[in-house]
Order: structure tokens, then C-alpha cells, then sequence
């Protein structure tokens, strides 16, 4: 096994070298400003060690890796209820892809794809204000992170609330098919600001270290959770790029149109990359290939 602080090092200076950067969302505004030249990576250990390399105290949009977090607290509050109104397949299909959705009558794929985390954040709300259903979303992420410094950017909440046609059209057909609680306006509203929460790289390798499962870790969910959801990680946590993911990397991850990763080698490390431009599946471009070399070279995998 390589030693982990020069092989963060070394990836860093890879990711710079490679002028292919790959293109950063242009659906949502305030995330087509940001500059795809970027770069960071932070590795949580179980014995309590941080390891990081490049802009690893920039925060940025952290988007759908917020799915993981939100998916604990609605299991949390409602248990296996959600499984009525979500499945836990992989779609083979964009994020935010409609047609899946009407073929299926309302009933999302999984809870990872955004019709699927529409609805799981419905459950997270109840019968709550969105205030209190974010209230204790930003707890919960504050708490696995062990740091208060995270914050919702509203500017980003606002932009994709402007721009969000496709998202409202899902939720609209949730609404439909009986299958939202809230109006599509609360649910959505409640999902585009849990999505606008920033945290740097060392934030989010700290805060997934509540999916370890080892001693002095947060404990904030059950063992028996932790190993579901990072099942679900793994099966849907990069929608249609989820299988080479699992191929090519072979732990479970969770992307965010913003590009950041966060990926888990079981009961040993929480890891956090971000380099904001694309591939075609919508995941982190240089934040998938360095995650690639990182488990290649410490030969972490979950087979
Ligand atoms: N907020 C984004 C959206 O709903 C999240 C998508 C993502 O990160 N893949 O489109």
C-alpha cells in the first residue's frame, strides 16, 4: 500500500497538469460561473486522521451529495415507509430524467435521482415549515462534520429555484400521481436550498465519516443503515454512470452536479474530491479519475 499523504499530493498535481477540465453545469446559473479549473481532495481516516491535497478549503455547491444525508434523516424519521414511495433500482437514466418517471406511474426509481429525492425530501418535511426540515438537515451535516461553518448559499437556492423547469415538472408529476405530501412549491423549495449548502472538501470527508461504521466515528445512524446506504451508493450514487463508477472506482460514491464526490471505503475512509467540470453522466470529471487512482493505488476496494 502507498503512503496516502504523497499520493494525495501526487494527484493534486496530475489534476493540474491535465488541461481537460471538463464543462461545469450550465443549468443552473450561479453554478455556470464557477471556474472548472479546480481542484481538492480530503481523506477522513478511521483513526481519526485528515489527509488533503489542492483547494481543500474552498467551499463549494455540494448539490446531490446531499441526497445522502437527507435519505438518513427521512429513514430516521419514518423508517421503511419511504420504500412505498421510492424504489431502490438504478435508473440507467440521467438524474433528472422525466420519461422513466411517467412509464412508471409517479414512482421514482430510487432516492438518488432527483424525482427520488424530491420525495425524500417531502418525507424529511412532514407536516414541517421547510425552516425546521432544514433546521435539521444543516444539524445533522454539522454534526457528522463536526465543524457549525456550513451554510445554504441562497444565491444558488435562488438561481435553481428560477431555473428549476425540468424539477417542478417531476414534481408536478409526483404531485399527480398522489405521491407528494407537500405542494411541489414547499418540496422543491426545501430540496434546491438542502442542495445550495457549501462545505469544502475537509468538511464533507469529516462529515461522511457518520457512513464508516468504526469506533469513534458519528454515530448517527445504525450499522445496518450504514451498510444500506452505502448499497444505495454504490448501486445509484452516480445515476447512469453508477456502473463504470463501481467498475472503475469499486466503493460506493455520491456525485453533485456541483463535482464534488464523496465516497466511502468501509469502516476505513471518508473521501471528499471536488473539481467542478463534468463528464457526460453529469459526475465530476477530474474528481472520478483521481478517485480511480486513489483506490488503485492504496488498493482499497469493496470486492
Ligand atoms: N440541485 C440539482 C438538481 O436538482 C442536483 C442535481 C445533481 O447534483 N446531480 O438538478
Amino acid at each position: 500500500m502507498s503512503d496516502l499523504p504523497s499520493v494525495l499530493q501526487r494527484l493534486d498535481s496530475d489534476a493540474r497538469a491535465d488541461a481537460d477540465w471538463g464543462q461545469v453545469a450550465q443549468y443552473i446559473p450561479q453554478l455556470a460561473q464557477v471556474d472548472p479549473a479546480q481542484f481538492a481532495i480530503s481523506v477522513a481516516l478511521a483513526d481519526g486522521s485528515l489527509h488533503e491535497a489542492g483547494a481543500c478549503e474552498v467551499p463549494f455547491s455540494v448539490q446531490s451529495i446531499t441526497k445522502v444525508f437527507t435519505l438518513a434523516i427521512a429513514l430516521g424519521r419514518s423508517g421503511d415507509q419511504l420504500w412505498t414511495r421510492v424504489g431502490r433500482e438504478p435508473s440507467g437514466r440521467a438524474f433528472n430524467s422525466i420519461v422513466q418517471l411517467e412509464q412508471e406511474a409517479g414512482r421514482p426509481r430510487n432516492p438518488f435521482i432527483n424525482a427520488g429525492a424530491i420525495v425524500t425530501t417531502d418525507e424529511v418535511l412532514g407536516a414541517r415549515a421547510p425552516r425546521e426540515a432544514l433546521a435539521e438537515i444543516i444539524r445533522f451535516v454539522r454534526t457528522a462534520a463536526g465543524s457549525d461553518d456550513i451554510h445554504i448559499n441562497e444565491a444558488v437556492a435562488a438561481s435553481e429555484t428560477a431555473y428549476g423547469h425540468r424539477n417542478f415538472a417531476l414534481a408536478h408529476f409526483l404531485a399527480a400521481h398522489d405521491n407528494l405530501r407537500n405542494t411541489p412549491e414547499k418540496a422543491l423549495g426545501t430540496y434546491f436550498h438542502h442542495c445550495a449548502l457549501e462545505m469544502t472538501t475537509s468538511q464533507l470527508a469529516m462529515a461522511g465519516r457518520f457512513l464508516l461504521d468504526a469506533p469513534g466515528m458519528p454515530h448517527l445512524v445504525s450499522p445496518r443503515r450504514i451498510r444500506r446506504l452505502n448499497a444505495l451508493m454504490l448501486t445509484c450514487g452516480h445515476y447512469d454512470g453508477s456502473g463504470d463508477f463501481a467498475y472503475r472506482v469499486g466503493i460506493p460514491g455520491k456525485s453533485g452536479v456541483g463535482g464534488g464526490i464523496l465516497a466511502i471505503v468501509p469502516g476505513q475512509a471518508s473521501i471528499a474530491v471536488w473539481s467542478p467540470g463534468l463528464n457526460r453522466y453529469g459526475n465530476s470529471h477530474k474528481g472520478t479519475e483521481a478517485l480511480a487512482k486513489l483506490t488503485s493505488e492504496m488498493d482499497w476496494s469493496i470486492f
